[in-house]
């Protein structure tokens, strides 16, 4: 047999599917962000069907309690990292795929690599890195597949850029609230304060260790679990091992069961082949779609596009614009912005210089009009906002 016969002869059954065009697949670029159990599922799935390229980004290593979910790895793989050990189990599983691994922070990748997918595909564990990749998909017009899962519940969104809701649109009702209130109060802290955190946590560092932390940024137990690794990679290499290791015990431990992460990446991988046919194979979901385990069920929630959302919404190209008071300081400024935007970590940046905390609007010579640019963590570009100087408040 020819070797292109035998690639055909490998996919007979799925091109027998009426409307099915392989060349949609071969020619296809996805991008799979964490290689956790739905990560796994997604990228065999996806290997499996013939995808030409996939990228794997994951910054963690196999570990025992992931062999029971996580079907890429093997006992022989403890301790190494995910995304490579993946690629090498999907390489065999299909020859003709090209599988790229990144044992990387996703945050901290080239632009290009997502300039170049044709779906992005979040299989996260957590909030502030799938609100980042939300927000990235949506600034390069890239459809994002977002895939999440807890004990016997699984959720599944498909964001189309501008004609679906994003994640934040309803952020509000479908973020988790007690972890936006914790994140948003800002306040003056010192040192001190984050031993006292962690203590509360049943961590213990040095005060000498905390004054480090807080020499880069790293000021709450936040910023510690979420910190960009080039953040991180800016520390000398004792207190970043001491990052690690507080990181890892600070991890949350959810209870997850591997049927279930194989059915809510069954159902994405589906969607993600409906989306490289563009309308041939019928639509993807609109809205939320959520499995509960339990009671066998599953319910589609609409969900609208918000035209008010700071990340898709037409306000955004309108222009978002912040009301401030000339005696107001950048801390209370930030305090105001991690509330309105749910963001618990904002540096303004005001033609192109940080602004530190302590001093006033007036002092920095902001003025009606003037652009300022937030940075966070949970987003890829900066929020800009106008400056709109409130009456009534002398200098
Ligand atoms: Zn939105």
């Amino acid at each position: 047999m020819t070797e292109e016969r035998r690639d055909l002869e490998r996919y007979d059954r799925q091109v027998r599917i009426e409307g099915w065009d392989q060349e949609n697949l071969t020619r296809a670029k996805i991008v799979v962000v964490g290689v956790g159990a739905t990560g796994c599922e997604v990228a065999k799935n996806l290997a499996l069907m013939g995808i030409g390229k996939l990228v794997l980004v994951d910054n963690d290593v196999v570990e025992l309690s992931n062999l029971s979910r996580q079907m890429l790895f093997l006992d022989d793989n403890l301790g190494e990292p995910k995304a490579i050990v993946a690629a090498d189990r999907l390489r065999k599983m299909n020859p003709l795929v090209k599988v790229e691994p990144i044992f990387d922070d996703v945050r901290n990748l080239d632009e290009s690599i997502f300039e170049e997918a044709d779906v992005l595909v979040s299989c996260l564990d957590n909030w502030p890195v799938r609100r980042w990749l939300n927000s990235l998909a949506v600034a390069l017009n890239k459809p994002l597949v977002d895939v999440a899962m807890e004990g016997f519940y699984a959720n599944l969104q498909i964001v189309i850029p501008k004609k679906t809701a994003c994640l934040e649109c309803h952020g509000e009702e479908l973020m988790p609230k007690e972890m936006q209130l914790a994140e948003c109060t800002l306040r003056r802290r010192k040192p001190e304060d984050l031993v006292q955190d962690l203590k509360q946590a049943g961590i213990e560092i040095s005060l000498k260790v905390a004054e480090k932390l807080f020499e880069h940024d790293i000021k709450t137990v936040y910023d510690l679990k979420y910190a960009q690794e080039s953040v991180l990679m800016r520390l000398d290499d004792k207190t970043l091992k001491i990052v690690r290791e507080i990181r890892e015990k600070l991890r949350p431990k959810l209870p997850a069961l591997q049927s279930v992460a194989a059915m809510i990446s069954g159902l994405a991988s589906t969607e993600i082949a409906k989306i490289l046919h563009g309308d041939k194979l019928g639509e993807p979901i609109k809205g939320l779609l959520v499995y509960d385990g339990l009671s066998g069920q599953f319910t589609i929630a609409e969900l609208e596009r918000s035209p008010d959302c700071f990340v898709c919404g037409d306000i955004v190209e309108e222009g978002l614009t912040i009301t401030v008071k000339p005696s107001e300081t950048i801390l209370e400024l930030k305090k105001k912005i991690a509330e309105m935007f749910s963001i618990p970590d904002p540096e303004v940046l005001y033609r192109e210089w940080r602004l530190s905390d302590d001093k006033r609007i007036s002092e920095l010579g902001i003025g009606e009009g003037d652009t300022l640019y937030i940075t966070t963590s949970r987003r890829f570009m900066p929020l800009q906002l106008r400056v709109r100087i409130s009456e009534g408040d002398g200098p």
